[in-house]
């Protein structure tokens, strides 16, 4: 029993991949949950319709994480409709990969405004209402890439890098108000942004995990019911890796 029935989730970027298995895991769970999107209208309308059928409470809300007003329209939004918000996870993402030779200014700049600033964006506005209630966990998805580096990815690493900083410091600030900062470094998960490794470059990978598979986005979603819930009340500002044992 996790206790999460009735608490009110935000989950950046839920409509695909390891945001929809969090969106459908708080659920599950109980949890009244709002997620966002870019562009996968037709699947949100989908996830909605789904949850309805089992009772649940599931709305996909359009905005860009990057962007700070719609990010503040889209808390306001759940404010309005449940007047409260208790977990928020950051979970919205994107990779433009390239070696820094060939690493353009805006792949640069795209993937840090989608992975960090949009991190903070959310965190900047959640934080008003939960430390009104006391209370809160925030969540953020980075990755073991921003632990131990990657070539080709230095964007997304520099902002997966910043976003476990970002996670300590607000940690630091808010923990006198009962409020949780954490994060997830996922390993090699089987997604729409994985799927675009051809069959050789999998399994050299899984070759170096120790459990030898590839994540699943629901490993990814327990790791985020456990630190939303009461079990992990005294855990903050930390980074649990969920990767098979690849960083250790
Ligand atoms: P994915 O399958 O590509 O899904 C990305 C999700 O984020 C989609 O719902 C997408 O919405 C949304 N999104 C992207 N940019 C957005 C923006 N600017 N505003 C709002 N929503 C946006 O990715 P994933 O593999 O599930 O990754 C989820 C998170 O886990 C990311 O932060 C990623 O960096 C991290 N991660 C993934 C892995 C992995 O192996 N897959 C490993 C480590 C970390 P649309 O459907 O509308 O495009």
């Amino acid at each position: 029993m996790t206790n999460l029935k009735d608490k009110v989730a935000l989950v950046t970027g839920g409509s695909r991949g390891i945001g929809k298995a969090i969106v459908d895991a708080l659920a599950a769970a109980g949890v009244k949950v709002v997620f966002t999107y870019l562009s996968s209208e037709e699947r949100a309308k989908q996830m909605e319709s789904e949850a309805a059928k089992e009772n649940r409470v599931v709305i996909g809300y359009k905005a860009d994480a990057a962007s700070f007003s719609e990010s503040e329209e889209c808390i306001k939004f759940v404010l309005d409709k449940f007047q409260r918000l208790d977990i928020l996870v950051n979970n919205a993402g994107i990779t433009k990969d390239a070696l820094l030779l060939r690493m353009t200014e805006s792949d640069f700049e795209s993937v840090v405004d989608a992975n960090l600033k949009s991190v903070f964006n959310y965190s900047k506005h959640a934080i008003k209402p939960m430390m009104a209630q006391r209370a809160g966990k925030i969540i953020n998805i980075s990755s073991v890439v921003g632990i131990n580096g990657n070539p080709g990815q230095a964007n997304y690493v520099a902002s997966k890098a910043g976003v476990i900083g970002f996670t300590k410091s607000i940690a630091k600030e808010v923990a006198s108000r009962n409020i949780t900062v954490n994060a997830i470094a996922p390993g090699f998960i089987e997604t729409d942004m994985t799927d675009k490794l051809n069959e050789k470059q999998k399994e050299a990978l899984v070759s170096q995990i120790p459990l030898k598979k590839i994540g699943k986005p629901e490993d990814i979603a327990k790791a985020v019911i456990f630190l939303a819930s009461e079990y992990a009340n005294y855990i903050t500002g930390q980074t649990l890796v969920v990767d098979g044992g690849l960083v250790m």
